[in-house]
């Protein structure tokens, strides 16, 4: 029934939208509040903080890949990314006053780590954070922003304490942006794909936020409350990727059987069957993994490597299926008018954010 609900939201609502929202880099500023209203935000936050009480990332799945199955882009796993550092690091009165209204599309989340000189290693962080009184003061930049422009909450990493070498001086605070004085989103980033998000650079010029809005409850620990909710960032990528793999099999089926070449259906030729033979054989061992990744995650039991392996392998996977379905649209799959072509540029970051999958194989090396 959520699947269903779910499926006719984003099928009326967002996918007509997904042109423009391309065109302007970004989706509606409303579009937030909309998706709060259909109750596709917070889907797995106990309503108790205004969330979908669903209670399990079951229902975060359903609409990614509802999301991913109607092409549309749209960063509500963001949403819930930063919803579940306030749910595992904030106060009780912080989670009351801050879930609620992420839930209804009110505030808008962003995760803000990336700078120019730390993405794969956090420890060139530079932005710091200097505590004065009751108050924070924040200086720096940050890059590569999903939900820059509309972030009006942000979970973000700085240095507490420069003079600690490494990652010990790192910290999560989170900042509300509205009408803050020194803060100032960048224009919107020139993609080669995943243009209908919005991904900002952001600057802090001596902005203050309260002291208590330190994830604490000390500082230095923001490196291993990321090392903690980073398994979730990597199933969200994980269960896009299969969607986004089954979808390209799918849209890919329908256009070898109906377009011609040699006076018969592309799907005719042996090598058209054997390469979507093996793209739906993949496809398929990609969705018995994440499968049972999604399932060993609701009981709790999803270990770090296991969801290095699943961000990992299930992008790769995407990356190579949707190539391959491609290669079989012709030149026609070179078009940007043709879901494929689009999909085509759209998945290639997903072996990128959330960690390179160098650096998945890299943890997962480390269990050997
Ligand atoms: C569209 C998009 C959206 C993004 N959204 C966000 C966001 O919302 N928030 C955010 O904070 N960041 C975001 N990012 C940033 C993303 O997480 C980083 O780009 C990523 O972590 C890689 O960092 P980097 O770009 O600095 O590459 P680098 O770290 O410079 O890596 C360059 C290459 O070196 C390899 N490499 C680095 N270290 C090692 C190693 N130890 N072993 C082997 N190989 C290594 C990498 O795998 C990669 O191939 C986004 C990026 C993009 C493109």
């Amino acid at each position: 029934m959520f699947r269903t609900t779910v499926r006719q939201f984003i099928q009326k609502e967002f996918a007509p939208q997904q042109a423009r929202w391309r065109q302007q880099h970004g989706p509606d500023a409303d579009a937030w509040t909309r998706a709060g209203g259909a109750g596709i935000l917070l889907t797995d936050v106990p309503d108790a903080y205004g969330g979908g009480g669903g209670g399990t990332f079951a229902y975060e799945a359903v609409v990614l890949e509802e999301l991913a199955r109607a092409g549309v882009h749209f960063g509500s796993s963001i949403q819930s990314i930063v919803a579940h550092y306030i749910l595992a690091y904030a106060t009780e009165e912080q989670k009351h006053h801050w879930l609620p209204r992420m839930a209804r599309g009110e505030l808008v989340g962003a995760i803000a780590m990336s700078e120019p000189a730390a993405g794969s290693d956090l420890q060139g962080i530079q932005t710091t954070a200097r505590r004065d009184g009751q108050c924070y003061v924040i200086n720096g930049s940050k890059t590569f922003v999903t939900n820059g422009s509309h972030a009006s909450i942000i979970c973000l990493a700085v240095k507490t304490d420069p003079k600690v070498a490494g990652l010990k001086g790192l910290s999560l605070i989170i900042v509300e942006t509205k009408d803050l004085p020194g803060y100032r989103v960048g224009g919107s980033l020139d993609k080669i794909g995943m243009h209908a998000q919005d991904t900002c650079e952001l600057f802090f010029d001596d902005v203050r936020v309260p002291a208590a809005n330190l994830l604490g409850p000390t500082e230095g620990k923001g490196f291993s409350q990321m090392m903690e909710r980073l398994p979730y960032e990597r199933l969200t990528v994980g269960v896009t990727a299969v969607a986004t793999a089954e979808r390209a099999v799918a849209i890919t089926t329908k256009y070898v059987k109906e377009r011609t070449a040699f006076g018969k259906p592309l799907l005719e030729f042996q090598n058209t069957r054997f390469k979507l033979a093996e793209c739906k054989t993949e496809a398929h061992i990609g969705r018995v993994f994440l499968d049972s990744c999604i399932e060993r995650f609701i009981a709790g039991q999803l270990d770090d490597v296991t969801a290095a392996m699943a961000k990992y392998w299930l992008t790769d996977c995407q990356c190579r299926l949707v190539d391959e379905c491609l290669q079989l649209h012709g030149g026609y799959g070179y078009m940007m008018e043709y879901p494929i072509g689009r999909m085509w540029a759209d998945s290639r970051v997903q072996r990128i954010y959330a960690g390179t999958n160098e650096i998945m194989k890299e943890l997962i090396s480390w269990s050997l």
